[in-house]
């Protein structure tokens, strides 16, 4: 903090004094040594100085938001976990014949667990497994395999058709990805993902708590190991539906069972999130890819977006959560079930563990008798306590997103004449201007990683600001009459 004074004063005066701000989480949540004045910013990227707008801020959780993050329970995701645990193999070519071994047993386990709590609704949460017969693909499928996917859905009241997605992949395997029949506990990978749909889908559709805005869909897919198959049927399902199912976030929560790492590093207040850059060049032409790398907007996409909402609504006291953005779409050499929803040109981010143990995953269960280390992926790797504060942090972002107005749309910046003021315009997000309290403006120095600054604009369609285009990233937001932000999007250059 010493030398960041005497470089940059500005810098420590907003420290001392943040406009208005809410404390920052972080300092109580871990032991992690940040210099910065917020957790959006650092010193390096203090510039230009601005006059206008003021800090942006984490959101703070509404009450029945926090009274949902605190019903989470380690017990029950450590409950949900021993049972998918207990039905040997969940491979996806495994039998689906019985009630107690194999992934069909699985996959009707979870869907009458989700009924469960659809019974104790007013009809608020419907669930459907919904699937299709995979042929073999001289790869991963050695023969014709039904894919299913159990898709819990909590229908939202003002912009139903308006839907959040939350996955985890409920398929399982050991060290031959081929190998349907030895058992593979998939504890870590990834019935610790399943295990937070089931638990997110069990609290929020409570006939206690207000229905949400908007929809939001908490899922268990299969066929993950074997191609990515059960969530690229899933959302070409919503791609393809008529109209287009308008998904504006999905998360898969893949490997988020344990904070220890094959080192020893342990982080359990820490939970990454991989966004993706550009989108894959079958989502965004030629020419608008162009016209971003032009503006240069090739961090501002809307799966980045969307993670750097999810920093600023769900890292908090109530989430007890570091949300680490990672900007990339995966680990290397990794794939995960947010890519399909990403080719289908929707926002998608994967939450994984902070570190990972790669003796705990893909691995046949055994002791190296050399060295007496067990391999596997069994449950005693697992910390609930952890898996829990995942499933709070989905829980804030997934709520946030839904209680928001969603996301503004034609977002457009005046690029027709050289001045040192910006001025947008943009049209309601699809849920109407109805939904909509007031928009803000965001922005950051262009190296910065988050949304450092905000001016609430109120509710019009026009705005120009005393601040010039050429030296931040701007974004634009709609937040909803209580004040809930969606994510930001980035204007495009009027044309
Ligand atoms: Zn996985």
């Amino acid at each position: 903090m010493k030398l960041q004074a005497i470089l940059f004063p500005q810098v420590a005066a907003a420290a001392a004094a943040p406009l208005g701000t809410t404390p920052n989480p972080l300092s109580i949540l871990a032991n992690r040594e940040s210099e910065s004045p917020t957790i959006f910013t650092c010193a390096a990227v203090n510039w230009p100085p601005t006059s206008v707008g003021g800090l942006n801020v984490p959101q703070v959780p509404p009450p029945e938001l926090q009274s949902m993050l605190a019903q989470v329970d380690p017990a029950n995701i450590e409950a949900t976990i021993l049972k998918l645990v207990s039905f040997g193999t969940r491979h996806t070519l495994s039998t689906q014949n019985s009630t107690t071994r194999g992934i069909g047993a699985a996959r009707d386990w979870i869907a009458s667990e989700f009924q469960k709590y659809a019974d104790a609704t007013d009809g608020r949460l419907t669930v459907d497994v919904i699937g299709y017969e995979q042929p073999a693909d001289g790869n991963r499928i050695l023969f014709p395999v039904r894919i299913s996917d159990v898709v819990a859905t909590l229908h939202g009241t003002e912009s139903p058709e308006r839907l959040y997605v939350v996955s985890g992949h409920y398929d399982s395997r050991v060290s031959d990805v081929l190998d349907y029949e030895s058992d593979a506990p998939g504890a870590d990978d990834d019935a610790s993902g399943v295990a937070i749909s089931l638990e997110l889908a069990r609290i929020m559709s409570q006939p206690g708590y207000p229905r949400p805005r908007a929809s939001i869909a908490f899922v268990a897919v299969a066929g993950e190991e074997q191609g990515l198959y059960g969530a690229q049927f899933l959302a070409q399902t919503y791609a393809n539906a008529t109209p287009r199912a308008n998904v504006e976030g999905m998360f898969t929560n893949d490997i988020v069972g344990a904070s220890k790492a094959d080192d020893g590093t342990v982080d359990p207040y820490t939970i990454r999130l991989f966004g993706q850059g550009l989108p894959p060049l079958g989502v965004e032409d030629a020419a608008v890819r162009e016209r971003r790398l032009t503006i240069g907007g090739e961090s501002d996409t809307p799966a980045r977006n969307l993670a750097r909402l999810v920093k600023e609504v769900a890292e908090n006291a109530d989430t007890g959560m570091n949300v680490s953005v990672v900007y990339r779409l995966d680990r290397y050499l990794r794939g995960g079930d947010h890519r399909p929803f990403l080719e289908a040109g929707y926002p998608a981010a994967r939450f994984t563990e902070p570190n990972e143990d790669f003796a705990h995953q893909h691995q046949d269960v055994r002791v190296d008798p050399a060295t007496g280390k067990q391999y596997g992926d069994l449950p005693e790797f697992c910390d609930y306590d952890f898996i829990a504060r995942v499933a709070r942090v989905n829980g804030a972002a997934l709520y946030s997103l839904a209680q928001s107005p969603g996301a503004p749309r034609n977002v457009r910046v005046n690029a027709t004449a050289l001045s040192n003021d910006s001025t947008f315009y943009w049209d309601p997000p699809a849920a109407g201007e109805e939904a909509v309290g007031s928009y803000e403006v965001v922005w950051r120095a262009t190296p910065a990683p988050f949304w450092t600054h905000v001016m609430d604009v109120g509710l019009v369609n026009q705005v120009t600001v005393d601040l010039s285009k050429d030296n931040v990233i701007f974004g634009i937001r709609a937040k909803s009459p209580d004040g809930m932000r969606g994510a930001a999007v980035l204007p495009f250059p009027v044309s």
